[in-house]
């Protein structure tokens, strides 16, 4: 089978690091490469303000689209009202899973409304924290909104009238059949661009942009073997955080220890933030 990487980057808003799209842009201009942008139409999440607002953010991304950057609708106000983990089981909160219909549908619909009075057609859904539910596939198909980026097998395939192009990477790696990297710009650091252009270097010929990867992989309907391996992905990733969390567990246990019983648990609760470091 073919090995395809497209690639993503989420949490695109006016208070955005700008300086670091701006370096993401020129090395993937420098590798003819056009990835997906996720826009996020209303945002509300102040934890996506990390720069001051760009006055010029809108005609920014209208420079980008005309290059031919993909335009996807990162959900509406990306704001996480409920700890549904949606079909995917990805992540135990969500802005869209286990709302009703009607308000998702409205949610996209704005959000939609938003992205084109700014002359910015949405070609793709990218759900906040990866979670959505039936309903939000449907919310699409009603909003005009036929694919999405995300799911986890190794080729697209079509659920309730949506194409999914998976979505399981969040390091560069070879992957097995069709994949994409999800990348969040606002925390990249020297090490993550200098990681990136290698990895671009190297495997030159299985990173493409969306559009020329479609062409590899004609989407199959969703069917029992997709089924099956995305609940393998599922698994896999609980044992993967199940045993990352018990080694962030040891490492405390020994560095939190001491012979003297009272020294120990003074240790004990200092070291406690050691438990909540990911
Ligand atoms: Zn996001």
């Amino acid at each position: 089978m073919d090995k395809v990487l497209t690639f993503r980057l989420d949490d695109i808003t006016p208070g955005l690091k700008m300086a670091n799209l701006k370096r993401f842009e020129e090395l993937f201009d420098s590798f003819d490469i056009r990835p997906i942008l996720g826009i996020v139409p209303c945002n509300e999440d102040k934890g996506l303000i990390v720069d001051k607002i760009q006055p010029d953010f809108w005609d920014e991304m209208r420079r980008l689209k005309d290059k031919g950057w993909l335009i996807a609708l990162h959900g509406y106000k990306h704001v996480y009202v409920n700890e549904d983990s949606g079909i995917l089981e990805a992540n135990t909160f969500s802005e869209f899973s286990s709302l009703p219909y009607e308000t998702q549908k409205q949610m996209i619909s704005e959000g939609k409304r938003i992205l084109e009075e700014k002359d910015l057609p949405v070609q793709l859904f990218m759900a906040p924290g990866h979670t959505f539910d039936e309903n939000t596939l449907k919310a699409l198909v009603a909003n005009g909104i036929f694919g999405l980026t995300d799911g986890y097998a190794d080729r697209p395939y079509i659920r309730d009238g949506v194409t999914f192009y998976p979505c399981r990477l969040n390091e560069p790696c070879i992957p097995s059949g069709f994949d994409t990297l999800c990348m969040h710009l606002n925390n990249w650091t020297d090490e993550d661009f200098i990681s990136l252009e290698d990895f671009l270097k190297n495997n030159r010929d299985i990173c493409k942009s969306l559009d020329e990867a479609k062409n590899l992989f004609e989407p199959v309907p969703y069917n029992e073997s997709i089924a099956l391996q995305e609940k393998r992905f599922i698994r896999n990733k609980a044992l993967k955080q199940k045993a990352a969390q018990s080694e962030i567990m040891q490492r405390y246990l020994k560095k939190s220890y001491s012979e003297n019983k009272v020294l120990k648990l003074i240790k004990r609760v200092l070291y406690l933030p050691m438990l909540l470091k990911r």
